[in-house]
């Protein structure tokens, strides 16, 4: 692929920026400048610099963020900083891929949730993800108000019946690993499901983290607001 279009697909701007910024000596690939906008390069997992930023090739990209807490997951807040603000632009811009123009949150976390959120331009993917007929499992630490008794997590075990629909919702694994600590799985997400569940037994949700989405957790080392690609292994975990 020509160096010019590996720099459009990526999300540098329009075909001419990209151009301007080849030669303009702003490029660099393996640590040599490339002023030749026609260069080809084999693009899946090339590396290579704009204006001294590293950047890699993804023709489809696919990543984690670590949402912290006061973020919104939409394009247009109404009241939190977006979490598309800690993303590099050229995510946001990467070209139209049917219905997708850059990488989009696949489902939402509330403003004041953390943790693991995928973030990909696949519209295939995002699809695939919310169906309610994919049930990949997803974990989250909630911190209680009050402390939890064996009665709250075996309710939560069992199914409670949430106001808008009579079909009882259930988590499929549920533990209390500290007083006002619970693991909760889940494998379906209706709108703030976790805290109606937990209101439902008759406590109430303090903080709510996602660690882990299928068997993809989010790493010890990424830190709230930061991101990272994920590669074929870690999607692997989330098929
Ligand atoms: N359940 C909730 O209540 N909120 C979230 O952000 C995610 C799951």
């Amino acid at each position: 692929m020509s160096l010019q279009d590996i720099l459009f697909t990526q999300g540098f701007g329009t075909r001419r920026v990209c151009a301007g910024l080849i030669q303009q000596g702003f490029v660099s690939v393996a640590q040599q400048l490339s002023t030749d906008t026609a260069m080809e390069f084999v693009a899946e997992g090339l590396r290579f610099t704009v204006q001294g930023a590293a950047w890699e090739y993804h023709a489809l990209a696919y990543l984690m963020l670590h949402k912290p807490a006061g973020t919104e997951c939409s394009q247009k807040p109404s009241t939190w900083p977006s979490i598309y603000t800690l993303l590099p632009s050229p995510l946001r811009q990467r070209p139209q891929k049917g219905a997708v123009q850059g990488v989009q949150a696949v489902g939402r976390l509330d403003q004041d949730t953390t943790g693991l959120l995928l973030l990909t331009d696949d519209g295939k993917f995002i699809h695939r993800m919310s169906s309610p007929r994919h049930h990949v499992p997803k974990v989250y630490e909630v911190t209680t108000k009050h402390p939890l008794d064996d009665k709250q997590v075996q309710k939560l075990l069992e199914g409670v019946v949430l106001e808008d629909d009579p079909k009882p919702v259930r988590a499929s694994a549920c533990e209390a690993v500290a007083p006002h600590h619970l693991r909760l799985t889940l494998t379906e997400g209706k709108y703030h499901q976790v805290k109606r569940m937990v209101a439902a037994v008759g406590n109430r949700v303090e903080a709510l983290h996602r660690s882990q989405i299928g068997g993809l957790a989010l790493p010890g080392d990424l830190a709230p607001g930061q991101w990272r690609w994920l590669g074929a292994d870690d999607l692997a975990r989330i098929a």
